[in-house]
């Protein structure tokens, strides 16, 4: 067979640990021997940041905005313990949070759902995706303790010098305070890449708050999504034949337990934080949990929501076998590829990532699987090595690809 070209390059991120590892066979078994790979790679591993004080996190970011397609293996943010491990020159912040401020985006997370792994909720038969607002509210709260009756205020100063002022409550013991604020710009933004993200996954978008109780506050979010789903989207949902829903979250968490999946589940910070937890759990493993990156002006970061499988690395330096699970790390791939391919009209590569996803799923199907998914089948089937399972993938791609 031919390999397969591609016009444009893929920013390639190169990680640590384990997935490191994984990254290099992912590489080597599934994608080298069919696709002509033209990435323009960095490398952001700890030890190539720390060279580099962290400019090479900002130039991928940078390239990502330039060839709006990006995938990323999972990085080590760096604590005390790794500043000692690694010997670093600084405590570097999280790769992922510079590049989603390089790019101002949101993240969309997707359970990878696989026949014959059992989810916690069995009428859940297609994945939900989580799209949670990753700035403000209350991550950049203000808060304080309160030891003494007294009045608490909320007090706006406009740049021309007027106040607006709003008495909080009348404390006649001691309590706890907090202010939280966010940007329309930002809400804007997100409700943007939701839609979005939406028409181009081709699925239904609810989103949920809780505007009963923060009229204002979460009525922004609400009117926000609304005038623009109104103004900018409502045409291109109706001839796709796609809705957007918008209801109270308690009523969103009632209809998404009894629904079978498939949407799209836009949610404010912290219920995005929470529920993304919730969605992935009862989905089954981490490792089987794919996570996008989209900006409103058409970037795309894919990479598994997985961190570097530590404890795993640690074998794998003793020399031991693992049975580390690179599905996410495989679907990071798989996405970008077919992102790209749609981009520049490039069906062969489009069709090769779907036929990578098959054969991954049909590998798991056909019983043939890592550690953590052997788990969670019934009945249990013996688990492979990483190399094993992704030998097993080659197999089954080397036959759909007919060599
Ligand atoms: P982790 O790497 O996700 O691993 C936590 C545990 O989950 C593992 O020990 C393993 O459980 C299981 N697991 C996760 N992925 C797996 C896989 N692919 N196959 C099989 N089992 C898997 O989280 P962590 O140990 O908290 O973090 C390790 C490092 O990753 C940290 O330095 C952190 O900064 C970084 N991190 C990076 C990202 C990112 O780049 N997006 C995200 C999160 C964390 P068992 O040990 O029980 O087998
Ligand atoms: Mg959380």
């Amino acid at each position: 067979m031919e390999k397969i070209k591609m016009q444009n390059p893929i920013v390639e991120m190169d990680g640590d640990e384990m997935t490191r590892i994984l990254w290099a066979m992912i590489k080597d078994q599934l994608l080298n021997p069919f696709v002509e790979l033209n990435t323009e790679y960095y490398d952001l591993g700890l030890v190539n940041r720390d060279a580099t004080d962290d400019k090479v996190t900002w130039d991928a970011g940078y390239a990502i905005k330039k060839y709006h397609v990006g995938v990323k293996c999972a990085t080590i943010t760096p604590n005390a313990q790794r500043m000692t491990e690694y010997n670093l020159k600084k405590m570097y912040k999280s790769p992922n949070g510079t590049i989603r401020g390089i790019l101002d985006g949101t993240v969309f997370r997707t359970p990878i759902v696989t026949p014959g792994v059992k989810t916690y909720i069995p009428g859940w038969t297609a994945p939900i995706t989580v799209a949670r607002h990753s700035y403000g509210d209350i991550y950049k709260d203000t808060e304080f303790r309160i030891d003494e009756p007294g009045k608490a205020e909320l007090v706006f100063t406009g740049v021309d010098g007027r106040v607006q002022r709003e008495t909080i409550y009348e404390f006649e013991c001691p309590g706890v305070l907090q202010g939280a604020y966010n940007k329309d710009t930002s809400i804007e933004s997100f409700a943007r890449s939701c839609f979005e993200y939406a028409l181009s996954e081709k699925k239904d978008l609810w989103f949920s708050t809780k505007d009963t109780i923060m009229k204002k506050y979460d009525g922004d979010f609400k009117e926000t999504f609304q005038h623009l789903y109104d103004t900018e989207y409502k045409e291109r949902f109706e001839a796709a034949g796609l809705e957007y829903f918008y209801t109270l979250i308690d009523d969103a968490v009632a209809r998404v337990i009894r629904s079978h999946g498939g949407m799209i589940w836009a949610l404010k910070n912290y219920d995005g934080d929470v529920m993304s937890d919730m969605i992935s759990t009862a989905f089954g493993s981490l490792a089987m949990m794919t996570s996008v990156l989209v900006s409103a002006d058409g970037n795309y970061e894919f990479e598994a929501a997985h961190g570097t499988v530590t404890r795993h690395y640690y074998k794998h330096l003793k020399g031991e076998k693992t049975s580390t699970n690179p599905v996410a790390t495989i679907f990071a791939w798989s996405g970008a590829l077919k992102k790209r391919g749609e981009l520049d009209g490039n069906k062969e590569l489009e069709q090769f990532g779907q036929y990578l996803e098959e054969a991954t799923m049909q590998t798991i199907t056909d019983g043939v699987v890592t550690g953590d998914l052997a788990a969670l089948m019934d009945p249990k089937p013996q688990a492979v090595t990483s190399e094993e399972f992704i030998g097993g993938i080659r197999e089954r791609l080397a036959k759909k690809l007919g060599c």
